[in-house]
């Protein structure tokens, strides 16, 4: 069966056939980026996992790592860390950093995709059925790890191309590749960098990894910042010394520069 190329389907999206017509199925999830013109393209569907990958060289710039979890959080996806090139010396100190950042919040997979080590259990995550993809900065390693993690992905992109029967360039087609020891990892071209569409203020407040035990104690009100509000669990557990105070500050630095970002396309709008 053919799909066309402007027939609104995705990578990881259900269908049902009725007869000549391919009936889309509700998506679960969606996946989106915003390219240097500001445009919003969706890169695939029904994702349930989302990997940032950083490494110690180049680092993860500030706030880089919240902001994706945030972000994957709230576009229903289960956000995790990978922590490329750990044959590195340098990444030791950078491990322990995360792990005492986000233990308990999300995981965190150390490996190499030169040497390999660590890849296992990374393999083992997936191969519980997971459908993911990869984010991070240039030169992370996700192409490298990509190809270690899918040993025929470059035979899947040919076989791709000669399905559509035209030399259409698969280098921004997004494709779904299905790991030899299970779950499917979606390739998504040109998804760098801070690909990832804006965060709204509030997904901020909700989401930000390390106010977890919000969920067990709440804020009184719903829609709140953790600033001054009366009630606010946030507060509260970073009076109790639960929330370390350092963290709370990194919290209220994003969330100064989510909010200033909201302002200035408000701004754009009018
Ligand atoms: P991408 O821009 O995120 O796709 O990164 P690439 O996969 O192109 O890798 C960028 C550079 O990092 C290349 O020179 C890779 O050889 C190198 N690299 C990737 N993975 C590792 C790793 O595990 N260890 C080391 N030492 N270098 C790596
Ligand atoms: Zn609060």
């Amino acid at each position: 069966m053919r799909v066309k190329h402007r027939s609104g389907h995705v990578v990881g999206d259900d269908v049902v056939v009725r007869g000549e017509v391919l009936e889309r199925l509700s998506r679960r999830t969606e996946l989106r980026r915003r390219d240097a013109m500001g445009g919003i393209h969706l890169v695939g569907a029904n994702l349930d996992v989302l990997g940032v990958v950083v490494s110690p060289s180049p680092p993860p710039p500030a706030g880089f790592i919240d902001r994706v979890i945030v972000a994957a959080r709230a576009a229903n996806m289960r956000p995790f860390v990978v922590v490329n090139k750990c044959d590195l010396d340098a990444a030791k100190g950078l491990i322990d950093v995360l792990r005492d950042t986000y233990n308990g919040a999300v995981s965190i997979f150390p490996l190499s995709a030169v040497t390999g080590e660590g890849l296992h259990l990374l393999r083992g995550f997936l191969g519980e059925g997971h459908r993911g993809a990869f984010v991070g900065t240039t030169g992370v390693g996700k192409s490298s790890l990509l190809n270690a993690l899918c040993p025929e992905i470059d035979l899947r992109v040919g076989a791709l191309n000669d399905y559509n029967g035209k030399g259409r360039h698969t280098t921004t087609v997004s494709t779904l590749h299905s790991l030899p020891d299970g779950g499917e990892l979606v390739d998504t071209p040109g998804f760098q960098d801070f690909g990832l569409v804006d965060i709204s203020v509030q997904d901020f407040a909700d989401h930000f990894p390390g106010f977890e035990k919000t969920t067990e104690v709440r804020c009184r009100f719903r829609n709140c910042r953790h600033r001054t509000e009366p009630g606010c669990a946030v507060l509260e557990l970073v009076a109790r010394g639960e929330i370390r105070a350092e963290r709370y500050g990194t919290y209220l630095d994003i969330l100064r520069e989510v909010e200033r970002a909201r302002d200035l396309s408000s701004d754009s709008s009018r």
